[in-house]
């Protein structure tokens, strides 16, 4: 496995393992076999409402703790938000059943983003968190966390997939020091992804499905990626992606397919920001 080194040394591996909308019930039977599979990052949040699941796999592998990389996400806490945000982080760290997370994520762009930062401050210096970062977040807003904190985020996890690529937030994110990490790196299969004749193109060049043609665009292009999957199989193929190489000719191809919009929603639209800044997730 590949690893990126991060602001502050973290090495973190370049693939993982990422389990959004796997329901609680199946997640430790996931997890499982994802660590059985190689992976050994492994993307959960508060909001996805299954991290004991996750902790219950972690814990039951065997694996040592040093080998595992784990991420869990801060969701949009009320005032006072550094108080808050100590008190979620325990609450995730307890329902993990773990002593530190490798990496703790502020999941929106939302609310009291600087007392929410402080509070990860605090739990990156006291060691519990091993480092920090954001999610969503685009690039003014990344910039002005940084220019008015102490702790510049590692990472920045953000929708990132052939249709929507971020290469000018690569850049940016680079100049600064902030890893990007893609999330719906499969764009969830929208846009019939996974039989876009390009992507199948380029595929049967190297014997590999558009699955793995496209981590290992990410991978080439120095992106972290998370994909999610609740079947062995496909856990399998999808880390199977270290043994051949895009050609230059074929990662300019597939920089044909970006559409330069989400195919979700924009963090920036209005009744994006009011929906999602008002949900609360029971701590
Ligand atoms: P994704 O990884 O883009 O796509 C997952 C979908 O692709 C599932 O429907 C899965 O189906 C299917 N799939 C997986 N491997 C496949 C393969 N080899 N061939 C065909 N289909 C395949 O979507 P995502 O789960 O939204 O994103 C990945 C991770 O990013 C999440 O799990 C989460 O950890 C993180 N994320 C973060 C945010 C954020 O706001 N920070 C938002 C969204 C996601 P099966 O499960 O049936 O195989």
């Amino acid at each position: 496995m590949q690893h990126v080194t991060l602001n502050n040394g973290v090495e973190m591996p370049i693939l993982g393992f990422g389990v959004y909308q796997i329901p609680p019930e199946e997640t430790e039977r996931a997890v499982s076999e994802a660590l059985a599979a190689g992976y050994r990052l492994l993307d959960t949040a508060a909001a996805y409402g299954n991290e004991e699941a996750v902790g219950r796999a972690v814990r039951s592998s065997g694996i040592p703790r040093e080998d595992l990389f784990v991420t869990t996400k801060l969701w949009v806490q009320d005032a006072p938000a550094q108080e808050n945000a100590r008190r979620a982080f325990e609450t995730s760290l307890a329902k993990l059943g773990l002593d530190h997370v490798d990496l703790y994520l502020m999941h929106q762009p939302y609310g009291d983003v600087y007392g929410q930062w402080r509070a990860m401050e605090d739990l990156n210096r006291e060691g519990l968190a091993k480092a920090i970062g954001v999610a969503n977040f685009y690039p003014d807003r990344l910039i002005d966390l940084i220019l008015n904190n102490e702790i510049t985020p590692a990472v920045n996890q953000i929708e990132t997939h052939p249709f929507f690529q971020r290469a000018a937030d690569q850049d940016l994110m680079r100049e600064r020091g902030v890893q990007i990490q893609s999330w719906g790196g499969f764009a969830e299969g929208k846009n019939n992804l996974f039989t876009d004749p390009l992507l199948s193109g380029i595929g049967a060049e190297h014997g590999k499905s558009v699955a793995q043609v496209v981590l290992r665009w990410l991978v080439q292009r120095g992106v972290v990626a998370i994909p999610k999957s609740v079947r062995a199989e496909r856990m399998a193929e999808n880390i199977d992606v270290f043994d051949f190489e895009l050609t230059g000719d074929q990662m300019a191809a597939i920089t044909t397919l970006d559409t330069g919009s989400s195919l979700f929603f924009d963090h920036r639209d209005p009744a994006m920001v009011d929906w999602l800044g008002k949900r609360r997730v029971d701590a």
